[in-house]
């Protein structure tokens, strides 16, 4: 199809003052792009716990999440809403230490098993995703990116989806 937005050029400096036509070019019909991570993405936690330390954040919790955890710790559900979340913008979140650590690092995570999604699926996040070099960008945080094993493009759909996590 050849488009009909034939472009204006301004002149150049020693050219005269009219305009100049340029051929109209020809436009590619619309094809959505695949996402960059459709063959797969390789990831492995290595359970070094940057991500759980340093800046503060929320580590949101829904009541299916913060069951589990509960059942994990063998606390009622209330009981554990009174000990370890707060009310942050959008919902609940783990509380964290001064620090910024996440209540449950010490060495490691101390309920890996029951983490809530939102650890279960990092790094394949909405945000991590939008480009190669925006995934690249995030490598540089977390050593577990583009080691390890394979997660392929339907995996990670899912759990953008939110219906699977890494388990890994
Ligand atoms: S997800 Fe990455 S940064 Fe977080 S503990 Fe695992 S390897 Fe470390």
């Amino acid at each position: 199809m050849i488009a009909l937005d034939s472009v204006l050029l301004r002149p150049r400096a020693n050219e005269s003052r009219r305009f100049r036509f340029v051929r109209p070019r020809v436009r590619e019909p619309f094809i959505p792009m695949a996402p960059f991570y459709q063959n797969g993405l390789k990831f492995q936690c290595t359970r070094c716990g940057k991500c759980c330390t340093g800046e503060p954040g929320y580590v949101y919790v829904g009541s299916a999440e913060s069951e589990r955890l509960a059942s994990h710790l063998e606390i009622s559900v209330a009981g554990f809403y009174l000990k370890y979340v707060r009310k942050v913008p959008g919902g609940f979140s783990l509380l964290e230490r001064r620090d910024g650590s996440c209540i449950f690092f010490d060495e490691g995570c101390l309920v890996y098993g029951s983490r809530p999604r939102q650890c279960r699926t990092y790094p394949f996040w909405e945000e991590n995703l939008g480009s190669p070099e925006r995934w690249e960008l995030e490598a540089r945080q977390c050593e577990g990116i583009a080691s390890g094993p394979l997660h392929s493009g339907n995996r990670i759909e899912e759990m953008l989806a939110g219906t699977e996590g890494t388990g890994v």
